[in-house]
């Protein structure tokens, strides 16, 4: 007991020496992930999600009522009944719909309306609605659309396995909102992100980075395998490509203390959305690697990205900063050894 007593103690001087500070934030971007206690009051423009109140319509409004104002958005997007105890299944394929932001900021409104009339939001956080693909590929949509589509999503609790949104318009901006969304929960909202062919440079992309690499949700936690699966990301455009990106991505990675891993192959296991094949993940321990890039062309020549690594490293800095200090006077120094946590914020 004494000796977990001056371990705590230590521990808490460490975190009150400013000089010493132990939380490592990224340095890129710029400005660290603001907190996110409070989703919906952090978004200071969220044309897309008016709450129930500030609409015109009627309140009694059933969800079949409010589907058939816009029967050509409802045969693309159904909601089955709710199941005690389950998140209601959800299905939205608005590919190819011609959808600028205009258009998906009158669609969240709708879609808003729908999912508050089944199951109204605030009531708890867990997940509330599931879909298998959130699809909005092929469309027109900026960063004000991206922005109330991740709104909606964030608001009302909906997880899905993949998120489609290759093919539109947005920049980084609209890719900040994306990794607002993927970081807005405990647990991981979408276990595929497809966001090729937009406009985000390698800044959005260290934006996502660094947002996955500070939140425990990733690597994500697969049930069914007992492993830390990366998140899957697609996102090749005419400027996340070729040697520039990849040694942005290997500076990235550096500074944040994450890796990536761009497609390993052992055995007959090969990386995929649902497994890592990669050496480094390969056991039940939480890793540091977060995302999978295996769209990416790895340049010849090219310096190695970093290895995943133990989780917990980013938080401790690099060994030997975490190392065991000198014993407080009085105290025997082997009272004091102690293993170095591993998983403090879980
Ligand atoms: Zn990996
Ligand atoms: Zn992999």
């Amino acid at each position: 007991a004494t000796a977990a007593a001056a371990a705590a103690a230590q521990w808490a001087a460490r975190r009150a020496a400013p000089g010493k500070a132990v939380k490592q934030e990224p340095r890129e971007p710029s400005a660290p992930p603001k907190q996110r206690a409070t989703p919906r009051e952090a978004a200071p423009i969220t044309p897309g999600v008016p709450s129930a109140s500030s609409s015109s319509l009627p309140a009694s409004r059933n969800e079949a009522q409010i589907r058939d104002e816009h029967p050509e958005w409802a045969a693309r997007c159904s909601l089955e009944a709710a199941r005690p105890g389950q998140p209601q299944r959800l299905t939205v394929s608005m590919a190819e719909v011609g959808f600028g932001d205009s258009e998906i900021v009158v669609w969240c409104s709708w879609m808003d309306r729908r999912l508050s009339a089944e199951q109204p939001s605030g009531t708890s956080a867990r997940t509330r609605f599931k879909a298998s693909t959130i699809d909005f590929s092929e469309n027109k949509l900026a960063a004000n659309g991206i922005k109330a589509l991740c709104s909606l999503l964030e608001k009302h609790g909906v997880k899905c396995e993949v998120l489609r949104l290759t093919g539109n318009q947005f920049g980084n901006e609209g890719m900040r909102c994306i990794a607002r969304y993927v970081s807005s929960t405990s647990q991981a909202p979408a276990m595929e992100l497809h966001l090729s062919r937009n406009r985000f440079s390698m800044e959005g992309v260290k934006w996502l980075l660094a947002n996955l690499s500070m939140h425990p949700a990733y690597p994500i936690w697969n049930n069914d395998t007992d492993r830390f699966v990366p998140l899957w990301l697609r996102l090749e455009n005419a400027r996340v490509k070729g040697a520039p990106a990849y040694s942005a991505l290997e500076a990235a990675c550096s500074s944040l203390t994450c890796a990536v891993c761009c497609g390993e192959k052992s055995g007959d296991v090969r990386c995929g959305p649902r497994q890592c094949a990669n050496a480094g993940c390969c056991d039940e321990l939480k890793h540091n690697c977060v995302a999978h890039l295996c769209s990416l062309d790895v340049p010849q020549a090219a310096a190695l990205l970093p290895s995943p690594a133990a989780h917990a490293r980013p938080i401790f800095a690099p060994a030997g900063r975490g190392a065991v200090k000198a014993a407080p006077s009085g105290v025997e120094a082997s009272a004091i050894r102690r293993e170095e946590p591993r998983l403090l914020y879980e």
